[in-house]
């Protein structure tokens, strides 16, 4: 069956669980450390690892976060659209687990999800930590999202990429055909610089329509 790889925060959501985390509480010390990330003094895993570590709230303002993620509107029909016309939705993320399964369990949907396994602590943040069982487990990254593409083509020919960022959605998006690359925001503009054709999404429920077109 045609695989769709997805990237999460701020590609299947419009915004990034991290970010929120900055923007919304402001942790001390987490800003310093997402520039630190940044500046390249730290790899993806710390950055982000580092910033969910930071949150300090308690169970209903961690839940707030993940229902300000905002995935737009129409994702689920879309969702539910692709997979009733075969399509597996495989979710690949250097975020976290946790709430990546909150969000799509909210909208009733099942994916396969390759990202960091985690959980909330009021006093801990959402504690983020590797993916020690996953054949995907990069060192750096968190989830090589390369080779979750890579074992996608080796299953079926037909796969798509959707991603949003270049450090970690570029090397996985130019493995696929032109017309399954699917590219929004840092992605969309960096595939454009390096003359890489892709096509360009605002929200991730335009995907399966063009997909299904
Ligand atoms: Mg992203």
């Amino acid at each position: 069956m045609p695989i769709l790889v997805t990237d999460f925060d701020g590609t299947f959501t419009r915004r990034d669980f991290f970010d929120l985390i900055l923007e919304r509480h402001e942790p001390p010390g987490a800003r310093a450390l997402w520039d630190r990330f940044l500046a390249g003094e730290l790899t993806t895993f710390e950055g982000i690892a580092g910033v969910l570590g930071a949150l300090r709230t308690d169970e209903a303002g961690a839940q707030a976060l993940v229902d300000a993620m905002d995935p737009p509107a129409g994702a689920a029909a879309a969702a539910r659209a692709l997979q009733a016309a075969g399509w597996e939705i495989v979710v690949a993320s250097a975020g976290c687990r946790w709430y990546i399964e909150r969000v799509l369990a909210g909208l009733g949907l099942s994916f396969t999800i390759h990202a960091n396994p985690g959980r909330f602590a009021p006093d801990r943040g959402v504690v983020m930590e590797r993916a020690a069982d996953s054949p995907y487990l990069h060192p750096d990254l968190g989830i090589d999202k390369a080779a979750v593409v890579r074992d996608a083509l080796r299953r079926d020919p037909v796969v798509a990429f959707a991603g949003d960022s270049w450090l970690t959605d570029g090397p996985p998006a130019l493995l696929v055909a032109p017309q399954r690359r699917f590219a929004t925001g840092q992605l969309a503009r960096r595939l454009a610089e390096n003359r890489h054709e892709h096509r360009v999404f605002a929200g991730w429920d335009e995907i399966a329509g063009m997909l299904l077109r």
